[in-house]
């Protein structure tokens, strides 16, 4: 398919200055214009070839390394040659057009990958933990993603699958021949080959659950008056755990959110007291982004100072916060009041009156200052949305990878229930749950799906 595609270049290094500036070229034949830009040179494959990369008059544009990877063994798997030069603005636009001029067009976002993917050099999760992997905002979701690039995930979507088909093959041996029937699929133990499925799967899903979570993060909503505590209690959690923030587009004036890292996991905090009326545009989409996320958090905390309770603001704004929404009570500052750091589970607090705020479900009482209480705060957050910490079994999963293994999970537990002569039903749910999962890997993809992915890419990916 991909030999009909036409030469695409790319400056592959992000935007800025830096050391080094890398052009990477992906095509049908590429040794003509490696020799036309290295000025007559034959580049060896996988040799660092040192050079001068020149205009059409021969001039210098630059000078670096050119490598050259020979189709089929490359990336891409078709030829690819990266321009490693100095890393200017300039330099690598000029490179760039030397390239588009002899031939090449502008890359697409994610093209490279998506050609990998077309080309059978990834399957389809491969190829999105390569955009995982460059957008992790946290080691172990970096760890995560490489884990699935090279192919963890995918191989235990494809024991499944190979375990499926073994299975559809005996149901469906049994519709060609209906006199072999029922004796024959307990002969082959249909039922226990299908339970085994049912297990892996429960696992492969867990998995995935968890890594969903190193991958998205959790919501969190700051809830309390000014000098509480708010900011002092997000730097004393984020700790040593520094937290990359992406620079997305249009969030750079949004005052509102902030994102630490607790065991590896992305915790988005809203912090309330920038939810205030506003006339300026950009603020407002910020701040009505804000609304829509309280609405979707994971949990509330709600910071007072014992000594002096909640104020009307302060109410007000909880008032606001949906009835469901699970809320932990923050004592902060008990250095100053002579308290103990501590924890107060719901059963308690519903018998007592330790409470403020009535509505929270539990109470923590800690000192931003001193850290006295931050350990069971970290705690309560992580078991709010059920981390259970980076281990193997883990995988960097996407939505869609989390809808599709629901999918096939439903599937198999409705072909638990077909009764023992509904085999045409039976052999139907197991085909279904096999679509389910491929979609995964790629196999049974529709080409907007692969549109919706790769177009998310950075350029140069
Ligand atoms: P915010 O307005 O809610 O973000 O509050 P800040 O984090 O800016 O803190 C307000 C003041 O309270 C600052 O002077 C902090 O140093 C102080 N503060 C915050 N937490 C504690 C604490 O646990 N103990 C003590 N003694 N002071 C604290
Ligand atoms: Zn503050």
């Amino acid at each position: 398919m991909s030999q009909t595609h036409p030469t695409i270049a790319a400056i592959a290094t992000a935007p800025g200055r830096g050391g080094v500036g890398v052009i990477r070229l992906s095509g049908k034949d590429l040794l003509p214009l490696a020799q036309s830009l290295s000025g007559g040179k034959t580049p060896v494959p996988r040799q660092a070839l040192y050079t001068d990369f020149v205009d059409e008059h021969g001039q210098a544009i630059d000078n670096g390394l050119l490598l050259y990877f020979a189709a089929p063994a490359s990336f891409t798997g078709e030829d690819v040659i990266e321009l490693q030069g100095h890393g200017g603005p300039v330099v690598m636009q000029m490179l760039l057009q030397r390239c588009l001029q002899l031939g090449a067009r502008l890359a697409e976002p994610g093209e490279f990958t998506k050609r990998a993917f077309l080309n059978n050099k990834l399957d389809l999760a491969q190829a999105e933990s390569v955009a995982d992997l460059i957008d992790a905002s946290s080691q172990s979701a970096a760890r995560m993603a490489l884990r699935s690039l090279k192919g963890a995930f995918s191989q235990h979507i494809h024991s499944l699958v190979d375990e499926l088909i073994t299975l559809r093959m005996l149901v469906e041996a049994t519709l060609d021949f209906p006199e072999e029937d029922i004796d024959f699929l307990q002969a082959a133990d249909a039922e226990g080959k299908l339970a085994h499925i049912r297990r892996q799967l429960v696992q492969v899903l867990a998995g995935a659950e968890q890594g969903a979570l190193l991958r998205e993060g959790m919501n969190v909503v700051l809830v309390g008056a000014p000098n509480v505590g708010k900011s002092s209690l997000l730097n004393a959690l984020a700790g040593d755990e520094v937290a990359i923030v992406t620079d997305i587009a249009g969030t750079t004036r949004d005052t509102v959110r902030e994102m630490i890292t607790l065991d590896g996991v992305p915790v988005h905090i809203i912090d309330t007291a920038g939810l205030r009326d506003t006339d300026d545009v950009v603020e407002r989409i910020g701040i009505e982004r804000s609304h829509k996320a309280v609405q979707e958090a994971d949990v509330a905390l709600i910071l007072v100072d014992p000594r002096e309770g909640l104020n009307r603001k302060t109410q007000a704004i909880l008032d606001t916060l949906p009835e469901s929404l699970p809320k932990i009570e923050i004592h902060n500052k008990i250095d100053l009041h002579g308290g103990e750091a501590g924890y107060v589970s719901r059963e308690t607090m519903a018998s007592g009156s330790l409470s403020v705020h009535s509505t929270a479900t539990e109470l923590i009482a800690l000192s931003a200052k001193t850290g006295a209480g931050l350990d069971l705060l970290k705690q309560a957050l992580l078991k709010q949305v059920g981390w259970q910490g980076e281990s193997e079994g883990l995988f960097l999963a996407r939505r869609r990878h989390l809808n599709a293994l629901q999918a096939a999970q439903t599937e198999l537990d409705n072909a638990t229930l077909c009764a023992p002569q509904q085999i045409e039903l039976l052999a139907e749910h197991l085909r279904l749950a096999q679509l389910a999962l491929s979609e995964i890997t790629g196999e049974f993809s529709a080409d907007d799906l692969l549109g919706v992915i790769f177009s998310r890419f950075c350029i140069g990916k």
